[in-house]
């Protein structure tokens, strides 16, 4: 990692006051670091650098960068944009500012050039205010970004990503068909190769950033498309938009819960790029989806923790200050249990989450065992936690004014994108069996 990637630049703008929004200025001049915020010794410990949560002083200072921005800018839309079912797309861009857009990407096409803790980071504290603009930001900065920049040529790289990373462009990728999720290889979208270009005939289902205004498709997608007969000829294209045959299809609407998040389908009829999109080689794209997965799925792991972290603050706090019988909420056992079963599991999928974006290389497939484990445990323990913060607080947890609620239907689609449960259970024994004799 360099020493001054772009997003610390920012950071550093950001503690000089320069151009920041009066509400950002606050939170960084009033804001004390998270070590100095009061908390006993051994949990500040966690908050800084040499930590597993924050390795380096690089990550400490995303870490309180991100924190910083998601309190005082994501927190107070958050409730307005799940109602109103839209992209805070200003917002969004803001992002970009940060340097965060392009977190995993090199200096040289725009981008900040750190590795999957620092990612890692970015979605924890993103969901911990809002998940559904932080699953807007997965979809564009690890689905699209950082799978071009391991995917893509040098041309791809230098057209595509520094409008992608610095916000002007909102993009996202395309796996999952209507009939075709889990079942992944089992895609019916095709391209055939015509002279100089390809073909593409197919519908993608489910697509994040898929529109952004409700009327027209996102940027630019990544999009996977059956190039042969057999299960594994797979291969990934960019398509942009306004590409002729390339449309949005429904917008999908009244969601449980992200529904800050575009989510649309996108149709290919005859639609033609050129010979130059086809990202990665023909036919080996199962590879890019493998690669690409794991990070996703160790990020939304990282959400998951997001939303945990925040349900148990708002679940103790709560249960310090209301009183029943008498007695502060706390007091009671099955209180207790709730929170203090929220707390450790929490604390337990961290570690696992960190432990294994640890030794995530970015560059290679052969994670997919914890990859598959941490979203298994935290998309469980995620909405468990919801779950329990809502009991804790009761008829004010259940409506919206308390985002407990909001964050309790996030929560579920954290056991169902970027594969489901039975997709991890399924993934794990086979690649325990096939690896795993002893555990270290
Ligand atoms: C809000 C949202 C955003 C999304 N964003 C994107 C995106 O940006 N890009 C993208 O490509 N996709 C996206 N997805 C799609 C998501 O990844 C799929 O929904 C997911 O992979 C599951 O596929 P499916 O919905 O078709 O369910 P199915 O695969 O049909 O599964 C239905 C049920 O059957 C079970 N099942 C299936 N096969 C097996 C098996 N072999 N053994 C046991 N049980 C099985 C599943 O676990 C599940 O419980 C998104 C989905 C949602 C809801």
């Amino acid at each position: 990692m360099r020493s001054a990637s772009r997003a610390l630049r920012s950071f550093a703008r950001l503690r000089r006051g320069a151009n920041l929004s009066p509400a950002l200025r606050t939170a960084f001049e009033l804001r004390p670091t998270l070590a100095a915020a009061g908390l006993p010794r051994r949990y500040a410990a966690q908050a800084e650098a040499g930590s597993i949560f924050s390795p380096t002083t690089e990550h400490q200072a995303l870490r309180e960068m991100v924190r910083s921005f998601a309190e005082a800018e994501v927190e107070p839309q958050a409730n307005e944009f799940n109602k109103a079912e839209k992209m805070n797309l200003p917002l969004f861009r803001k992002l970009g500012e940060l340097g965060l857009l392009g977190v995993t990407v090199p200096e040289e096409y725009g981008g900040s050039g750190m590795d999957a803790t620092a990612a890692i980071i970015v979605h924890e504290e993103l969901a911990a205010s809002d998940p559904a603009f932080c699953l807007a930001y997965l979809a564009h900065s690890m689905l699209f970004v950082n799978n071009l920049n391991q995917n893509g040529n040098e041309a791809q790289k230098k057209l595509h990503l520094p409008s992608a990373v610095d916000g002007s462009k909102v993009c996202g990728m395309c796996m999952s068909e209507p009939a075709v999720g889990t079942d992944v290889l089992g895609m019916k979208t095709n391209a055939v190769r015509d002279g100089d270009e390809w073909v593409i005939n197919g519908a993608k289902m489910w697509i994040t950033n898929g529109t952004l205004d409700g009327e027209t498709t996102g940027d630019a997608y990544l999009v996977y498309a059956r190039t042969g007969s057999t299960a594994k000829e797979i291969s990934l294209f960019l398509v942009e938009k306004g590409t002729k045959g390339f449309s949005l299809g429904q917008k999908i609407q009244d969601k449980c819960g992200m529904r800050a998040s575009m989510t649309a389908e996108l149709v290919f009829q005859d639609c033609r790029v050129p010979a130059a999109n086809l990202v990665g080689v023909e036919g080996k794209a199962a590879m890019c989806m493998m690669r690409n997965l794991e990070i996703e799925r160790v990020a939304l792991a990282a959400m998951s923790l997001g939303i945990a972290r925040r349900c148990v603050e708002d679940m103790n706090r709560y249960a310090k200050e209301r009183q029943a019988f008498g007695s502060a909420l706390n007091s009671f056992g099955q209180m207790q249990r709730l929170i203090a079963e929220s707390y450790a599991e929490y604390q337990a999928g961290r570690s696992y989450v960190y432990q294994t974006a640890k030794y995530l290389d970015l560059d290679t497939v052969g994670n997919g065992l914890d990859a598959d484990g941490v979203k298994l445990y935290c998309g469980v323990m995620g909405k468990n936690v919801a779950d329990r913060a809502m009991q804790v607080m009761g008829g004010y947890g259940y409506v919206a004014e308390y985002s407990v609620e909001r964050l309790w239907r996030d929560s579920k689609l954290l056991e169902i994108g970027g594969g489901t449960n039975e997709a991890h259970h399924k993934n794990m024994v086979r690649d325990l069996s096939r690896k795993v004799d002893k555990l270290p």
